[in-house]
């Protein structure tokens, strides 16, 4: 379990330090601003959909090391899937933060996201590691901005 912990937290520590896709998508054809005010992370996502397909997507804006690791592979994950597979991938990342008990997965289709399970045991930062994710759903939809609280 320890090994497990201590991957989870490397996985967070690089993307934090070096996220990817980030910076503003120009030109874009979807951005919403998402809001977490219990921690203080302002993430923005801007997407470009081409026949209902994510051909791109980046973030950008200041947020604690859980929020800009997660927004990060949040962006690798969904590049490349269409609009509806990105969407049943978001609810199943909301599942696993949110699941009263620790989901069934499989560790090794998930990839770098099993990073996102060691977010688990801190309930004050579950909206911090959702916050990307949910602000990619509002771009989507057209919002132009959302926050965690309410
Ligand atoms: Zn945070």
């Amino acid at each position: 379990m320890e090994d497990l912990e201590d991957l989870y937290q490397s996985i967070i520590l690089d993307h934090n330090k070096r996220p990817r896709n980030f910076g503003k998508l120009e030109p874009h054809t979807h951005h919403a601003e998402g809001l977490n005010p219990l921690c203080g992370d302002e993430i923005e996502v801007y997407l470009r959909i081409e026949d209902g397909r994510v051909a791109a997507v980046t973030f950008d804006g200041q947020g604690c090391a859980i929020s800009r690791a997660s927004a990060s592979l949040m962006t690798l994950k969904l590049k490349g899937m269409t609009v509806s597979e990105a969407e049943k991938e978001i609810a199943k990342v909301q599942a696993w933060l949110t699941a009263p008990e620790e989901p069934e997965t499989d560790l090794t289709a998930m990839g770098d996201l099993v990073a996102l399970l060691g977010v688990r045991k801190f309930p004050a930062r579950i909206k911090c590691a959702t916050l990307g994710w949910h602000t990619f759903e509002a771009a989507v939809e057209g919002k132009e901005e959302i926050s965690t609280e309410g």
